[in-house]
């Protein structure tokens, strides 16, 4: 059993106030291979102190000086990705090529970007030519950080290296399912030799730890990622102090695909909602496809389900894992019997264990057809292996489809009409369009339209997030 009890604050790993362990369940197995501790608002005090305490100095570095201790970080996480591989696969249930290739992958590219983004960063210029004005660029302040469990590295990255390069201190409250990756991230920070208090660590739940954060006065900026649910509550909570907020919450992803789509375009969106058993906030979750290619899309979309492996996290190979909790299963089969009960048509899947296993929260990528939008599986985010296949006649139809849901995060389309595609990429309201199955680059903003929530991460966008603008007169 892994015993990750202590916080980390002030630059010292400290024991909790009070003692409160908290097992952290393998999810393929069901049993507890870690133990931490839920911490208290006591514990959070200590660490928002220390970084407050920090921020006075820390600002005040140069920015060579916080890039020497960011490339130290980026060599120890690279030296150390097998660790950090094994502890997400554990704790959230990514299959090991999965954890290594994309979960740790995706860290060490987010750390390298944002290296050459505070290399090539002016913190300071002159307003205009003509002026005698100066503008600028200095770090929020002390930031309180809140990440989710799906994509635990992912989005610990995405925080706190931005954060540290703009020159804030800061307070990590990572998910209390998936924590040992964020304890391992604590001991990089921690040998790459930040100063004490720049960076703090306080494991705990939302509502204890979390719901302090969002309240306290002495934090400047809450960056959130987890549920629109949770959004709500932190919005709310941070409103009488003032604080900047910043929310990546859920989505609901319409993936519109037009009878002239490339061959492969039903294939890989059911594979690209599959990834992660379905626990992507991105994900192309309903399908939208264009009423002539309607019954071949759907065979080819039951064809594909069918051939995905599910299998234990430990394994290797290009299967999928559980899911990440009991919570999140129930959930997950609740939905699929409403789908069931409501009258879509289970074509794939469905509530039973997938054969083979007969323990851990493991769901069979399921598809439903004949989908309507008003349906509860087509309005709420399940976080499962699970696609819903809707048919349209017109473009205009297709694209109001899309936009009829709360969330705005990432849409996707396929057509080989070029004009087409650009038309409707205008028109869906997503943070994000993914055009016939092309991926991001590394660097590019990342976020949501209506409550896929508010600001952005990645890139030149999420690091400017951390920063205050300062007009300055008089300068010369
Ligand atoms: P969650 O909202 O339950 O928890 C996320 C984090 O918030 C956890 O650390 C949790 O302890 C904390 N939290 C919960 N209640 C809180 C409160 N009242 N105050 C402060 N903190 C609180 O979400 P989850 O189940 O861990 O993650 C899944 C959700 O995250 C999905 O809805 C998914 O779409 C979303 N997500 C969004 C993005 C994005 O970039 N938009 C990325 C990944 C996940």
């Amino acid at each position: 059993m892994i015993e990750k009890k202590d916080f980390y604050i002030n630059g010292k790993w400290v024991s909790p106030a009070k003692p409160n362990d908290f097992e952290v369940i393998n999810p393929s197995t069901e049993e507890a291979f870690a133990i931490i501790s839920l911490g208290s608002a006591e514990d959070a005090d200590k660490a928002i102190n220390a970084a407050k305490i920090a921020f006075e100095t820390w600002r005040e570095t140069t920015k060579e000086e916080r890039l020497a201790l960011l490339e130290k970080f980026d060599e120890i996480y690279n030296r150390r990705w097998d660790e950090m591989v094994e502890a997400q696969s554990k704790e959230m249930g990514a299959p090991l090529d999965f954890a290594s290739e994309t979960h740790t992958k995706m860290g060490a590219d987010i750390c390298r970007n944002n290296i050459e983004i505070l290399k090539d960063f002016n913190f300071e210029h002159q307003f205009d030519p003509k002026s005698n004005n100066h503008i600028r660029y200095e770090p929020i302040g002390v930031c309180g950080l809140i990440t989710p469990w799906n994509f635990p590295m992912n989005q610990i990255v995405l925080k706190v290296i931005p954060a540290l390069a703009a020159g804030c201190t800061m307070i990590l409250k990572p998910s209390e399912i998936a924590p040992v990756s964020a304890v391992l991230f604590a001991e990089m920070i921690d040998e790459a030799g930040f100063p004490a208090g720049v960076f703090n660590l306080v494991n705990g739940n939302g509502e204890v730890v979390g719901n302090h954060i969002s309240g306290h006065p002495d934090i400047d900026m809450v960056s959130f990622t987890g549920s629109t649910r949770a959004g709500k509550l932190i919005q709310k909570n941070a409103a009488d102090t003032i604080k900047k907020v910043t929310l990546e919450l859920g989505g609901k992803g319409g993936n519109i695909v037009f009878a002239d789509s490339y061959p492969n375009a039903v294939r890989d969106g059911v594979r690209n909602i599959m990834s992660n058993s379905g626990q992507s906030c991105d994900a192309p979750t309903r399908m939208l496809v264009e009423k002539p290619i309607y019954e071949r899309a759907v065979k080819e979309a039951v064809d594909e389900a069918n051939k995905i492996r599910v299998d234990l996290a430990s394994k290797k190979g290009d299967h999928i894992g559980p899911l990440v909790s009991k919570v999140q299963y129930d959930k997950v089969v609740n939905l699929i019997n409403e789908g069931i009960k409501e009258g879509a048509t289970l074509a794939a899947g469905g509530p039973d264990l997938p054969n083979g296993l007969n323990k851990g929260y493991f769901v069979k990528p399921t598809i439903f057809s004949d989908v309507n939008n008003d349906m509860k599986i087509a309005r709420t985010e399940i976080f499962g292996p699970v696609l819903s296949i809707i048919p349209f006649e017109t473009e205009e139809e297709a694209i109001a489809i899309t936009n009829d849901t709360s969330y705005g995060l990432g849409n996707y389309l396929q057509t080989e009409d070029k004009e087409k595609a650009k038309r409707v990429a205008r028109k869906v309201r997503a943070g994000t369009v993914y055009i016939n199955g092309q991926a991001t680059d590394t660097g590019m903003p990342f976020g949501g339209y209506k409550q896929s929530g508010n600001g952005r991460e990645g890139g030149v966008w999420g690091f400017t997030e951390f920063l205050e603008v300062k007009a300055i007169t008089g300068w010369n």
